[in-house]
């Protein structure tokens, strides 16, 4: 049975040309890249490349990119780093009720080592309230750490003007851009942004890689002890490989941005006005049009979400209800919570994700199959 794959906000292949340029430095190139000899300096270089361009997509410098093992990593760093490094001057941070557990899970350590989080509200579409952010400043508020793009529901927060709160209040601005890089054109300086964590295997990178952006001259603590790796700030000898990954699948993912994005944006609506047409009390969840251009998330009432992945994968579908880190728990995600949706749609929700292999012909597939087995289905 052919397999199609629209789990693409769980992970995604690597890039037929991304793998060959890591290919080398597994067992070619394997110096390591603190060492003086030749295949160490050549590993150094290869390192020095993927900085350079990270750097350019993001528009920062590339001494301002530190190379980590994943997205989880990144998030870890930006908020412990910076609330370690700042905890004179205040141990309050604002988030929001929408994060990925990477960010929800930090900041619960925080609070048990004596930080204070406010977790802001979303509304129905999944967006923060600038003012409600803006309100819930005190003088004791270090950072503000607000997703660009919602892993679950795909909605793209206002990111721009988040940047401009904090910067008005000198307040640093991290932001999880694991979904949206690759997804929507980023600029660091235009959008205020202070920290940035990214993770290659959202954009067709390999696993076990990420990077984090922290704008120079933020002080930030070092959360793993070892060698002087990454400017001090990461210990641990580089992932050569998957940092080449990582720069290629960058450098790819922006130099073919207008074309994909275009592509997915018209799969991913023409998905949506199809299901809704088609399929009785479905309700899309997350913004209408401020949002990713692969995301889907439909609640089916009355549907049982996990017997409805059941029989998708029976007909070679990947998808995915709510999100891979909570699906297996019959709890619906805290996002489809924080969201307000009734429990006879959340346990419903299905979230498809498009990719660059998909095609027409698989959507089509896809919403025939929904069309006609959903009936069997329902509770
Ligand atoms: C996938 C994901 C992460 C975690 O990245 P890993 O590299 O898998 O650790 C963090 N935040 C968001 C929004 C994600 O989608």
């Amino acid at each position: 049975m052919k397999i199609r794959y629209f789990d693409h906000a769980a992970t995604t292949a690597v890039k037929e040309e991304v793998l060959k340029e890591m290919l080398p430095y597994f067992s070619l190139e394997y110096g390591n890249a603190s060492s003086l000899y030749s295949i160490g300096r050549k590993s150094k270089k290869a390192i020095d490349t993927a900085r350079h361009q990270v750097a350019k997509a993001i528009n920062c410098e590339p001494k301002e990119v530190y190379f980590t093992s994943c997205g989880s990593e990144s998030d870890n760093l930006a908020l412990k780093g910076v609330a370690y490094a700042n905890k004179n001057k205040g141990n309050h941070i604002i988030t929001t009720k929408i994060e990925h557990p990477a960010i929800m899970q930090t900041c619960a350590t925080l609070e048990k080592q004596g930080y204070e989080v406010t977790y802001l509200n979303v509304d129905k579409d999944g967006l923060i309230n600038l003012q409600e952010l803006e309100n819930s400043i005190k003088d004791t508020t270090i950072l503000i750490s607000i997703m660009f793009a919602n892993n679950e529901i795909g909605t793209i927060q206002p990111i721009k003007e988040i940047g401009e709160i904090a910067k008005r209040h000198q307040i640093f601005f991290h932001t999880d851009a694991v979904q949206a890089i690759g997804n929507v054109r980023i600029d660091v300086d235009y959008l205020n942004i202070d920290l940035l964590s990214m993770s290659a295997h959202k954009f067709y990178g390999p696993k076990g890689v990420g990077a984090l952006y922290v704008r120079k001259g933020i002080e930030f603590e070092r959360i793993q002890d070892g060698g002087h790796q990454e400017k001090n700030k990461r210990a641990g000898t580089e992932n050569v490989a998957g940092i080449v990954g990582l720069g290629k699948a960058i450098e790819l993912a922006y130099k073919n941005f207008d074309q994909y994005n275009e592509k997915l944006t018209k799969l991913r609506d023409y998905y949506i006005s199809q299901i809704e047409e088609k399929i009785p009390n479905a309700k899309l969840n997350g913004h209408r049009t401020k949002r990713l251009p692969g995301n889907t998330n439909i609640s089916f009432k009355g549907v049982d979400g996990q017997l409805l992945l059941l029989k998708l994968d029976e007909n070679g579908i990947c998808a995915s209800s709510g999100s891979a880190c909570t699906s297996g728990s019959l709890d619906p995600s805290h996002v489809l919570v924080a969201i307000g949706l009734p429990p006879e749609y959340a346990q419903g929700s299905l979230r498809v994700t498009i990719g660059d292999e998909n095609t027409k012909e698989d959507v089509d597939y896809l919403i025939k199959l929904l069309g006609t087995g959903l009936n069997s289905l329902t509770k």
